[in-house]
This record gives structure tokens, C-alpha cells and sequence, in this order.
């Protein structure tokens, strides 16, 4: 491979390639029509940080969506281990892919499609950066509603973001720098790749409909758990996140973000809360516990050869 591999590194047709080079077909339903699942998961200094979550979700969203790849579990974490590996990057986002691939020429059957298997290791994502998230995110609660659940099922994680991607140009437009989409009902949803929860008077809740179960989601209701400060997953009004005492978002992509701004108004005192502080900090120590990790073996980085 001449271009350097730790600008990040694909695997297309199973073969590992810069991802500069990286090349999907045009004519495949992944990018014609949006008709893909994905995941991602990450690797912080040099470890997979639960990636056995990350590969239940994949698997669940192509059985979900009739898709099939002649990967087991076991090939698809081979390859992710593989590729990462091949990068050389010790922090990583880790995306898996799966298309529904192109029906037979004159065709518009589905089933007629051999669903196509992707992925690619690039450096880590971070949606609030650890600068930005001293001083905490500025949010704006979106007038774009999240495409339905009875429409598209949010738990499949998917590329159905068109209405996220007008929230953010909304948001840039207030002046703020993300934005959380709302349902029908005016309660809160989910972000560009987060979900969201608020702390009031100790408590904490998060949404518990029209959201995808994200896996930093889950370690913080299970960090809540073991510090006996249980999460409430329920409706969530979009007054209440304004009145919040303190907001924070979640996601692979940088892990606990506090947001500090919610429609230009500041959040408690404007600075990042204890609560989410504590969250945040026990949820990057979890990155050290060998029961929620995986060592990437990157002497495997030479001659890699996939065989299931
Ligand atoms: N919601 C949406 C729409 C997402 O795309 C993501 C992640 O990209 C999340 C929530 C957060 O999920 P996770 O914590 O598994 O990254």
C-alpha cells in the first residue's frame, strides 16, 4: 500500500485498500437509495472498546432489513481486528457496512441483489473534542422532526439522515454547533450520531422512543446503575432539556460531550455539570477494563489473508 495507512484504510471486494482509493459501485442501493445498515465502533490506545455490542447491533439490523453477508461474527470482528491492524492507528473509528448491493440489469427486485459487505478504520471522530468539551456544546432543539419509527425503525442504524443534516445547517444557522431532531409530540429524539440525555435535581433521563439503543448509551445507564443513580428512559419534552440542570450527548464518536448551550441559553452555570464530569470520566476508565475490551494484535498487519 503506498499512501499512509494511518490516514485511514478500507475493506472493499475483501481487500484492503487506502481509503482514499476506497470505490463503490454507483449503481448499488446502499448509495441509490439509502438502503444500508451500518455500525461503528472504535478503538482507544490500541483496544476495541465493546465491540461484541457493536457486531449484536450489525448482525440485528441486517436480519432486520432481510440482509445477508457470508461473513459469521467471528469473520466480521477478524476483519475489523485486521484492518485496524493494517492502519496502524492506535485510536480509531471503525465503521461496518453492509449495502443491499444492485439488482439483476433491467431490475428493480431486491431480492435479486447480492447485499455487499464494507468497511473502513479511520483516526478516531470526535463529535466535541476534549477542548470542546471543557467549555461544552451549544444545541439547538431542531424544528425537524426525526424521520418516523413507523416509517423507518431508528433501533437499525441507518443512513437515513437527510433530516439531521438540515438540523445541523439549522443549528449553524442559530449559532449554536449541533442540534437534537424532535418526534410528533415535540419531545427530543436524537442527534447527528447521539443520543441525549438531561440530569435534573440529580436524576437522569434519556429518551426512550424514536432513538437508536446507542452502546455509549447503554455503558452510561449501566455506569448510572452501578453508582446507584438510575437512568429513566421516557419521554423527554424539549422544555425540559431547556430547563435542564445539566445536558449531555453520547456517542461512539467521543463518548459523554456536556452541552453547556441549549437555544442560545446557558445550561445550570454555563459550564460543564459533575454529574456529566463523573459519567464522563468513568466512562473513558471503563477503556482500561479488560471485560469491555479488545487488544488489536497489530503484529497481524503483515500478509493478511482472510479465509473463513
Ligand atoms: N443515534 C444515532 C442516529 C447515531 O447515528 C448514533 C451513532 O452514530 C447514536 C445515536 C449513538 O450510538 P453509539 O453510542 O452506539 O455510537
Amino acid at each position: 500500500m503506498n499512501a499512509d495507512p494511518g490516514a485511514g484504510v478500507a475493506l472493499i471486494e475483501d481487500e484492503i485498500v487506502p481509503v482514499a482509493e476506497a470505490r463503490l459501485p454507483i449503481l448499488d442501493w446502499g448509495f441509490l437509495h439509502s438502503d444500508a445498515t451500518y455500525d461503528v465502533a472504535h478503538v482507544w490506545q490500541g483496544r476495541f472498546f465493546r465491540l461484541e455490542e457493536h457486531l449484536d447491533r450489525f448482525f440485528a439490523g441486517m436480519d432486520a432489513l432481510r440482509m445477508y453477508i457470508p461473513h459469521d461474527r467471528e469473520a466480521v470482528s477478524n476483519r475489523l481486528h485486521d484492518l485496524v491492524a493494517a492502519s496502524g492507528l492506535r485510536d480509531a473509528y471503525v465503521e461496518m457496512i453492509c449495502t443491499r448491493g444492485q439488482p439483476r440489469a433491467g431490475s428493480r427486485d431486491p431480492r435479486t441483489c447480492t447485499n455487499r459487505f464494507l468497511a473502513f478504520a479511520v483516526p478516531f471522530v470526535w463529535i466535541a473534542d476534549p477542548a470542546k468539551q471543557e467549555t461544552g456544546l451549544h444545541l439547538t432543539i431542531s424544528r425537524m422532526q426525526r424521520i418516523p419509527p413507523a416509517s423507518v425503525d431508528p433501533t437499525v442504524k441507518n443512513y437515513h439522515w437527510l433530516d439531521m443534516v438540515q438540523a445541523l445547517f439549522e443549528a449553524y444557522d442559530r449559532g449554536a454547533e449541533t442540534a437534537i431532531t424532535v418526534d410528533a409530540e415535540d419531545n427530543v429524539v436524537e442527534g447527528p450520531g447521539f443520543n441525549l440525555f438531561v440530569v435534573q435535581g440529580g436524576d437522569l433521563a434519556t429518551p426512550a422512543t424514536g432513538v437508536l439503543p446507542g452502546v455509549t448509551r447503554r455503558t452510561v445507564i449501566e455506569l448510572g446503575d452501578a453508582h446507584g443513580r438510575g437512568v429513566q428512559a421516557q419521554s423527554v419534552r424539549a422544555d425540559t432539556v431547556r430547563g435542564a440542570d445539566e445536558v449531555f450527548i453520547t456517542s461512539t464518536a467521543g463518548g459523554v460531550m456536556p452541552v453547556t448551550r441549549v437555544d442560545g441559553a446557558l445550561i445550570g452555570d454555563g459550564k460543564p455539570g459533575p454529574v456529566t464530569r463523573a459519567l464522563r470520566d468513568a466512562y473513558w476508565r471503563l477503556h482500561e477494563e479488560p471485560w469491555y475490551t479488545q487488544a488489536v494484535s497489530y503484529e497481524r498487519a503483515a500478509g493478511v489473508r482472510h479465509g473463513d
